[in-house]
């Protein structure tokens, strides 16, 4: 009978720098994996062949029907889609961790406005621009086990960090709001809105109400 390898070493990966480049054993567990991973995959393409006979629609413009553009956090618990009922074309979403109003995001919303001009519409009057912060958002430990980069993702100094926007979502979603009302870069006719979703009930919960970024 053919030897098993040993039981592979579980590496914890607490930081990238310590993810190992290659695994330096192959062990059951690690094939266990990698047949798990497939499985994803496979699972995905069927999902998505049901999806390319039932639910396409190629007339979908880039331009999204509800003129709605909301900024999220990638946690795979409050997908916009899902927690909204949203459908393909109904809003653009840009998702980093915490949805916060970061210097990627502002860069992002810049090419959009490049993107909807190139695509005959204008960004600003009749949108709408939702920033969607969550409970239990996976950005809290990061004040502790990775400060440095959590400083770099938010475009703040290390040790400027505001730990209270960090912890508390219901103050984030304010400071964030506030800053995109800052912004002299923006169109002031977004109408925006921020939102708090609780992953424990399920319910969303306007936290700052809607209004115009700015008077025009
Ligand atoms: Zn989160």
């Amino acid at each position: 009978m053919a030897r098993l390898p040993s039981v592979t070493r579980r590496v914890e990966v607490t930081t990238w720098s310590n993810f190992p480049a290659v695994p330096g054993e192959i062990g059951v567990p690690f094939f266990a994996e990698r047949v798990a991973q497939m499985n994803v995959i496979d699972t995905i393409l069927q999902r998505n062949e049901t999806f390319s006979k039932t639910d396409f629609n190629k007339d979908l413009k880039i331009v999204p029907s509800t003129k709605t553009m909301i900024i999220a956090c990638v946690d795979s618990r409050v997908d916009p889609a899902d927690i909204f009922g949203l459908k393909p074309g109904d809003a653009v979403v840009i998702r980093n961790v915490g949805g916060r109003v970061d210097p990627a995001t502002l860069r992002t919303m810049g090419m959009l406005g490049a993107v909807t001009k190139a695509s005959g519409g204008v960004l600003g009057t009749g949108w709408n621009l939702i920033v969607l912060h969550h409970t239990d958002c996976g950005i809290k430990p990061c004040l502790t086990h990775a400060p440095e980069m959590l400083a770099t993702h938010l475009g703040v100094e290390p040790g400027s960090i505001d730990a209270g926007e960090i912890n508390d979502p219901y103050k984030s979603i304010v400071s964030d709001v506030a800053a995109l009302k800052a912004n002299p870069k923006f169109p002031g006719g977004f109408l925006v809105t921020g939102i708090v979703y609780d992953v424990d009930t399920g319910k969303a919960e306007v936290v700052v109400p809607s209004a115009l970024l700015r008077p025009e």
